[in-house]
């Protein structure tokens, strides 16, 4: 099962990308405070097929130039197939995991990586004391700087 709620365009999630956000239902991780308690349920929301993962992208045809996952790496096989049609059409990919490391049959499908989970005392991204890393892929470069409050 690789249930989703519908998509929403994001501009602050993956820096300088104008990118389609999908939300995967079941996350198993149960991290306290997680603010998504209402997704850990795997059959909320609807299957994402790749015909209809392939539909919403021809929707936004145009208009965004990345696609992002928040979870999904419990399915992996079904997330890669996204990814690749993702990579189909010339996008962006990025996985937002609660995860320390990810294998390396989904990393290579990713040109961006969200890793660790929610600890409520060291805060998301946008905070320096964050457990959490957003690194570029192809360099293994961390970016948190690029989230941090101005
Ligand atoms: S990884 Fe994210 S969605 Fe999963 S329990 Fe933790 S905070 Fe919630």
């Amino acid at each position: 099962m690789f249930n989703h709620f519908p998509p929403h365009v994001v501009f602050e999630e993956v820096p300088d990308e104008v990118t389609l956000a999908f939300v995967i239902s079941g996350c198993p991780l149960r991290c306290s405070g997680c603010h998504s308690q209402d997704t850990w349920q795997r059959d909320r929301g609807l299957p994402l097929t790749c015909e209809r993962f392939s539909h919403y992208i021809e929707q936004y045809s145009g208009f965004i130039s990345c696609v992002l996952f928040f979870g999904g790496e419990w399915q992996s096989e079904l997330l890669i197939k996204k990814l690749i049609i993702a990579k189909q059409y010339q996008l962006k990919t990025c996985l937002y995991t609660g995860l320390n490391k990810l294998p390396k049959r989904i990393l290579q499908h990713l040109d961006f990586v969200k890793t660790g989970p929610w600890l409520e005392e060291r805060g998301g991204l946008a905070d320096p004391k964050s457990n959490q890393q957003f690194i570029e892929v192809s360099t293994g470069k961390k970016l948190n700087h690029r989230f941090y409050n101005h």
